[in-house]
């Protein structure tokens, strides 16, 4: 199967899903990215556009990526679930199981080095935790043998804005390096290693 055929058969929603949106918003990016993000699920912009990461969380993780030099064309973009819940409601735990086959198969075709869950939802599942972002955020793990670094959501880092020292956005910025460098290591489409000082001053 490929990412058009898997992307047509998960339009086809599971009785499981039937209180979200109607709108798909499958995921995009490069097919055979290094690098593979994974959010929550779609928001309003996401939900009306039909893309990840296209509000204003998405914006933001934009400049994120940018900060490192990390083209966002490069890496692969999805969220957990692929439908909006109501009014951006959390995804219930049978919404969630029943968006994981999609998910499986977009991780077995794209077939990431490295998978960076974006927030509680996804860094939970993937590291099977009842544990919070804030423990395990910038810290290597591992799911079926593809490595997993977990990183703050982006709408988290809108509501805490600080860039001081020890803040989240702070903390994500000291991440972003590490994630950089660990691209870098495996050689993989991402441009070169700019960043020359942890100390340098947040860029996003
Ligand atoms: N938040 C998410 O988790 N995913 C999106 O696509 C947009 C906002
Ligand atoms: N809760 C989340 O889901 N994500 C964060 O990054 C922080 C709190």
């Amino acid at each position: 199967m490929s990412l058009d055929e898997l992307e047509h058969a998960a339009a086809a929603k599971p009785d499981a899903l039937h209180g979200l949106s109607d709108s798909l918003v499958f995921g995009e990016g490069d097919p055979d990215a290094d690098l593979m993000l994974v959010g929550e699920a779609p928001g309003e912009e996401e939900d009306r556009s039909g893309r990840p990461f296209v509000g204003r969380a998405g914006q933001l993780l934009d400049r994120i990526l940018d900060s490192v030099d990390i083209d966002r064309a490069d890496v692969y973009i999805t969220n957990m679930v692929k439908f909006r819940p109501p009014g951006n409601r959390a995804p219930t735990a049978e919404e969630l199981s029943a968006s994981l086959p999609i998910l499986r198969e977009q991780i077995r075709l794209v077939r990431p080095q490295i998978i960076a869950t974006l927030g509680n939802v996804p860094t939970q599942w993937f590291l099977a935790t009842k544990e919070g972002i804030t423990k395990r955020r910038g810290r290597w793990h591992e799911w079926q043998g593809v490595r997993v670094f977990p990183l703050y959501h982006p709408a988290y880092l809108l509501r805490n804005p600080s860039r001081e020292r020890g803040s989240p956005k702070w903390e994500t910025w000291q991440d972003m390096q590490t994630l950089k460098a660990a691209l870098v290591a495996l050689d993989a489409k991402s441009g070169p290693l700019v960043i020359d000082t942890a100390e340098q001053s947040v860029l996003f």
